[in-house]
């Protein structure tokens, strides 16, 4: 009778098992030239899936071309024991959810039972790996928990450091404020959802006047308690116009689209104008010396709202960055869980993202709302417990990856891929907006290899 391949496999497995078959195509190759391979650890807090079959299979080729090349091939097993995803599971396991119920299980108590969940599923990784014959010695891995590799870590760190490449920075990133960490850009993309949302245009009083405004325009109404400054293009035309009583400050080729009608030009400028200009904020929770006035700005376009853009230093890059470049107050009236402080005092509490619509109407009560409206948009979500991410501003530690970022470049340019398109597509995208690595996470179960670029293979 014909062997089906389920006992081909048996047999195949049975023989490689009994005559020790991958031990000796490493004992029987001493001597050669070595090729070592470290796994790309993965987290046995979790089954296998049919993603890591796809991965060990592709890894496993390589190193039997190589050992059918003549190499001696070292194959190292590894285990990412750390990262969120373990410290996820013991929230599970103990029924409990986010950093306060954490801490009031107990530190250490729960980083116990962190160690103890990373192996539920050794067996099952085991049993996996055999059947799919890949060769990898699982006797012998690899750790994130021991010690020497997590002395390893700090060595690398500690190189990183002599180089000039390791600092304290500030960055806005985008940030879970359930699970109270940022997320990596590939974490980002990951949890995108179409949302509707509101979009605002605010009045922004200039000072020493009764009645004329800047129309500033925002996409995140909740930031607006936290605006430091309004930006303007400088080299962009605009118009002081007439409606009603009122005078208003916008883009020129936007005036049409926002005033809509029954309005007079009174006089037309370049943004550069504007400059320096001071106005009264719509919010007073935060006392800012230094700010509350028109900066410029080239990021500012007019292919939508009125030309000028609220600026809240805590909650976007270009807002920080502009904020940083005028010398002006950094303000952040945001908590860490994403709700606004105590002194925003009728909001006090309350999560930022639910606030758009108590927002809007303070603005109307104290007769500064142009204009709300409505908008669809793609909006990222935590991927892990779904949270509306917030773009939020944290003091982190941080790589200089910008800093070797032609070396990288060119070395890609020296690497053969297969498919080739992601050389310069996936692969050579990412190193084109490559940006400092931010390496901190505000957790209490270690740093995971993940973290170090040392699972890429995973
Ligand atoms: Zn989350």
């Amino acid at each position: 009778m014909k062997e089906s391949s389920v006992e081909r496999e048996l047999r195949v497995r049975e023989k490689w098992e009994k005559d020790g078959t991958f031990e000796r195509s490493i004992s029987n190759r001493e001597g050669r030239e070595t090729y070592v391979f470290y796994e790309g650890p993965p987290t046995a807090n979790g089954l296998p899936h049919a993603g890591h079959a796809l991965g060990r299979t592709i890894k496993d080729f390589v190193a039997r071309y190589k050992t059918m090349s003549g190499y001696q091939v070292l194959r190292k097993a590894g285990w990412d024991t750390h990262g969120l995803p373990v410290e996820l599971e013991v929230e599970k396991q103990l029924n409990i959810r986010g950093k306060d119920q954490i801490e009031e299980y107990g530190i250490e108590n729960f980083i116990q039972k962190c160690k103890e969940s990373v192996f539920a599923y050794e067996n099952e990784w085991k049993q996996f790996t055999e059947a799919l014959g890949y060769w990898v010695d699982m006797e012998d891995p690899y750790v994130t928990l021991n010690n020497e590799y997590i002395e390893s870590v700090w060595n690398i760190l500690s190189t990183i450091h002599e180089k000039g490449y390791l600092y304290k920075g500030h960055r806005v990133v985008p940030y879970c404020p359930h699970c109270e960490t940022s997320l990596s850009s590939h974490e980002v993309a990951q949890g995108y959802k179409d949302v509707s949302d509101l979009s605002v245009t605010a009045k922004f009083r200039l000072k020493g006047t009764s009645n004329e405004y800047l129309l500033g325009w925002t996409t995140t109404p909740w930031t607006l308690p936290g605006n430091v400054a309004v930006a303007v293009n400088p080299n962009m035309n605009y118009v002081r116009v007439r409606q009603g009583s009122e005078i208003f400050v916008l883009a020129e080729s936007l005036a049409s689209i926002v005033m809509r009608e029954d309005y007079e030009i009174l006089e037309v400028m370049k943004g550069k104008d504007l400059i320096g200009l001071s106005y009264e904020p719509p919010f007073n929770y935060v006392a800012v010396t230094n700010g509350h006035k028109v900066l410029g700005a080239d990021f500012v376009t007019d292919t939508s709202g009125t030309g000028i853009v609220h600026i809240a230093p805590a909650h976007g890059e270009d807002d920080y960055k502009a904020i940083k470049d005028n010398q002006f107050d950094y303000v952040n009236v945001v908590d860490s869980k994403g709700r606004y402080k105590e002194y925003v005092a009728p909001l006090a509490g309350q999560f930022v993202k639910d606030c758009d619509v108590e927002i809007i109407k303070m603005l109307s009560k104290q007769n500064l709302l142009f204009d709300k409206q409505k908008y669809e948009h793609s909006y990222p979500h935590c991927w892990r417990c779904d949270s509306p991410l917030l773009y939020y501003a944290m003091e982190g530690w941080f790589i200089k990856t910008t800093a070797v970022k032609e070396n990288m470049q060119s070395n890609n340019q020296g690497v053969e891929w297969f498919p080739s398109h992601m050389k310069d597509g996936r692969f050579g995208n990412f190193l084109d907006n490559m940006v400092d690595w931010n390496i901190g996470r505000n957790r209490y179960w270690g740093n995971s290899a993940k973290r170090l670029g040392l699972s890429r293979l995973q």
